[in-house]
């Protein structure tokens, strides 16, 4: 007899893979048994069903009518986890059974786990969940960071506060990996100083197993306790070794666990140091020597950079890498200088730190940049690095980031998705005939479907202004004018991004009297609503931030200007799925590719941005606004002034002008036609499915081969 599993059971289950954090009706379930404890709980499933008893969830299943939509959910997801006729099973099959394994230093995939801090975090999460849609055998390596990324508050002078909470294990979807014993899987590091350990956590993310490394163990000292808990903490000493439990310890790992990749993929250069195991296994287990270990682990190597601001690559002076590297070093048998050598551009140059970067380029032959001016910038950065080749036959190719659909597209957009697109749309997302229907949906509907969740996105910043009002016990009549901030009648710009000072974050206010007279207009009124967080050891940034929020608080912009905290997954989707207007303006050619305009396109919203990163190759004129021409300036300021003008002269030509302009039913039928060109021209290439397909093909196939031919560079 099979026992019928409990309402508890089933949903429990559902909580424990997060598969549900990208179904919308799946959270949209866990919500409905209890909205308030769920936006409390930051949306996090395993903590409110735990305040349930299976009799309780019962009762509370029976009076919502819940039960026919989580069984059938359940067995959706059933479905999915055991179905084998995936793309992936057609298109991966040289892995066998063998998967990729894909490092990265941070993986943001929802926001009750708190292990990623930005646009790195977000891209290694949707690459993640679009393999595990694809059905290509991948398994992601990271860290545990009990203590994540900071939360973060302004205080009344508009500083930056930054806070750190610590996780508890038991509220996450994580399981302990134990031995075959049962006992808890450790594993070590060894240094100069002694050895680091760590226990290792299972995160389920659909079909793809993440393993996240945690050194908070009894075996370790007080201070490598702490090593693992925040992102992006500490100095260049807790900096390394984090990276050598990341890339070391990560392999270790797999290997512990019985898992033999058939492709190493370094997602960013943190992770640099798992070639150097690879190396040091194969010499140890198949005898070769270091010459031979290196080729063959390059041949399975792929690299992925992702910055072009010279302070992103990390580096490690010849002590540091002493004290942590030494036994290593000693195992591959090479001696100091030599070992070095392997992250210098030049290996004979004593005076060169040790370059992450450089290491990872040396030890993968297939290597690509983010987007195809990034290309660009990379093999002209990096040229160095091979003396012998022209600019043009530096073997770094490109693949342009990509987000992944379901996560990012509101679920009334995606009905609209449903009835016009192909039945299987979501299965085919990187096939630009797929995306051609979205012509026909009537400008009406696209309307009102963007006003419904624009007007969604305004009632929650609402929402959240008071509550960060209230923290500075703001009265009940400032508070009443909270709720009249924001007009869903007006044209809205949002701009959230990390404060690093190239993005410029105040380029659109170096000119305030234009800027007031844009906003204050009195037919054609403009505002903005801007977020982001700071780097906690960049000043300069939050300078900027300061600046921001300093004038969202001027009565003469008369609360059209509003800063949000926390700018995190959660308030990320809110913004993306609701503004008309995203604002992009960094410093060309620093932003290598940037993906949170893309998930814009996907719900209908423009992009005005500088022709940069992704959106020097999706503008086509008209599908969207472009800030300057492509040129740089050789001198900053005049780019940054030219920039700023710029940006003012297209929002008073263009982008005002064509929202504003209307039909008799008060409809802007142009600026509909550009948010379906948008969606039809760039919804098939930007977006994460795509992006596994190409790395599927360019990178992971070939180095599956160990074929020895170059990335080529993917037009
Ligand atoms: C998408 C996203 C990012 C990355 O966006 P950029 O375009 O690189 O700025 C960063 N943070 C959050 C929370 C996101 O959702």
């Amino acid at each position: 007899m099979v026992l019928q599993k409990t309402i508890h059971e089933k949903l429990s289950e559902l909580a424990s893979n997060l598969w549900w954090s990208w179904q919308p009706d799946v959270s949209a379930l866990f919500r409905e048994i209890d909205p308030k404890r769920w936006s409390e709980l930051s949306h996090n499933p395993i903590v409110l069903l735990r305040e349930y008893g299976p009799d309780e969830l019962e009762v509370r299943a029976r009076e919502l009518v819940l039960h026919s939509r989580i069984n059938a959910t359940y067995r959706r997801w059933q479905e999915y986890m055991k179905s084998t006729d995936t793309w992936g099973d057609t298109h991966a099959g040289v892995l066998g059974h063998r998967p990729v394994a894909y490092f990265s230093a941070e993986f943001g995939i929802h926001e009750s786990l708190r292990i990623y801090s930005g646009g790195l975090g977000i891209l290694s999460g949707d690459h993640l969940k679009s393999a595990s849609d694809l059905g290509v055998p991948l398994v992601g390596v990271g860290l545990f960071y009990r203590k994540g990324y900071f939360t973060q508050q302004v205080n009344q002078d508009g500083w930056q506060q930054e806070e750190y909470s610590l996780a508890d294990p038991a509220d996450l979807p994580l399981t302990e990996v134990t031995t075959p014993d049962g006992t808890p899987l450790l594993i070590s590091v060894d240094t100069r100083t002694g050895q680091i350990f760590a226990r290792v956590w299972q995160v389920e993310c659909g079909r793809v197993p993440l393993y996240l490394l945690d050194t908070d163990v009894e075996q370790n000292s007080e201070e490598d306790r702490q090593l693992t808990a925040q992102l992006y903490g500490g100095n260049q000493r807790t900096r390394i070794r984090q990276e050598l439990l990341l890339g070391v310890g990560g392999v270790r790992a797999l290997a512990a666990l019985g898992i033999h990749p058939r492709v190493i993929h370094m997602n960013e250069g943190h992770s640099a140091f798992a070639s150097l195991e690879v190396i040091r296994m194969r010499m140890h287990d198949d005898g070769l020597g270091f010459e031979d270990a290196l080729r063959e682990t390059t041949a399975m190597g792929t690299f992925t950079t992702h910055t072009p601001v010279p302070a992103g690559h990390d580096r490690f002076d010849g002590g540091l890498m002493e004290e942590h590297l030494g036994p290593l070093r000693e195992a591959l048998g090479l001696d100091y200088e030599g070992f070095l050598g392997l992250g210098r551009v030049d290996p004979h140059n004593y005076s060169e730190t040790f370059c992450m970067t450089v290491l990872a380029f040396k030890t993968t032959r297939r290597a690509n940049a983010v987007s195809n001016l990034h290309g660009v910038i990379s093999r002209r950065m990096w040229q160095h690095l091979w003396p012998y080749r022209s600019e043009e036959e530096i073997p770094i190719g490109h693949i342009t980031n990509g987000v992944h659909v379901p996560t990012w597209l509101a679920q009334q957009m995606r009905v609209l998705y449903d009835r016009v697109l192909p039945a299987n749309w979501h299965l085919r997302s990187g096939e630009p005939e797929v995306w051609k229907g979205f012509e026909d949906v009537p400008s009406l509907e696209v309307w009102e479907t963007h006003q419904s969740l624009k007007n969604r996105l305004i009632v929650y910043a609402r929402y959240r202004l008071t509550r960060q009002a209230e923290r500075y016990g703001a009265s009940e009549e400032a508070k009443a004018e909270l709720q009249q901030v924001l007009d869903p009648q007006h044209l809205l710009i949002g701009f959230a991004r990390r404060f690093a000072p190239y993005k410029r974050a105040d380029l659109v206010m170096r000119d305030i009297d234009t800027l007031l007279n844009i906003v204050n207009d009195s037919k054609h009124p403009v505002q903005f609503i801007f977020a982001g967080k700071a780097h906690p050891a960049d000043d300069m940034g939050k300078q900027i931030m300061q600046r921001i929020v300093q004038m969202s608080r001027e009565k003469q912009f008369n609360g059209r200007i509003v800063f949000l905290e926390d700018y995190d997954i959660n308030l990320g989707r809110h913004l993306v799925q609701g503004v008309d207007v995203w604002l992009n303006n960094p410093r060309r050619p620093l932003e290598a590719s940037g993906t949170s305009g893309q998930k814009v396109v996907l719900n209908g919203g423009l992009n005005l941005s500088v022709l940069d990163g992704w959106w020097a190759e999706a503008f086509d004129g008209k599908n969207g606004f472009a800030i300057g021409d492509g040129l740089i300036h050789a001198n900053q300021e005049v780019q940054d002034q030219r920039d700023a003008d710029d940006l003012l002269r297209v929002l008073q030509e263009e982008v005002i002008p064509l929202y504003y302009t209307r039909n008799q039913d008060d409809l802007p039928l142009e600026w509909i036609e550009r948010m379906k060109r948008a969606v039809r021209t760039l919804g098939w290439r930007f977006n994460a499915d795509r992006m596994v397909m190409d790395y599927l093909n360019a990178s992971y196939v070939p180095a599956a081969g160990s074929t020895s031919c170059e990335m080529r560079i993917i037009p």
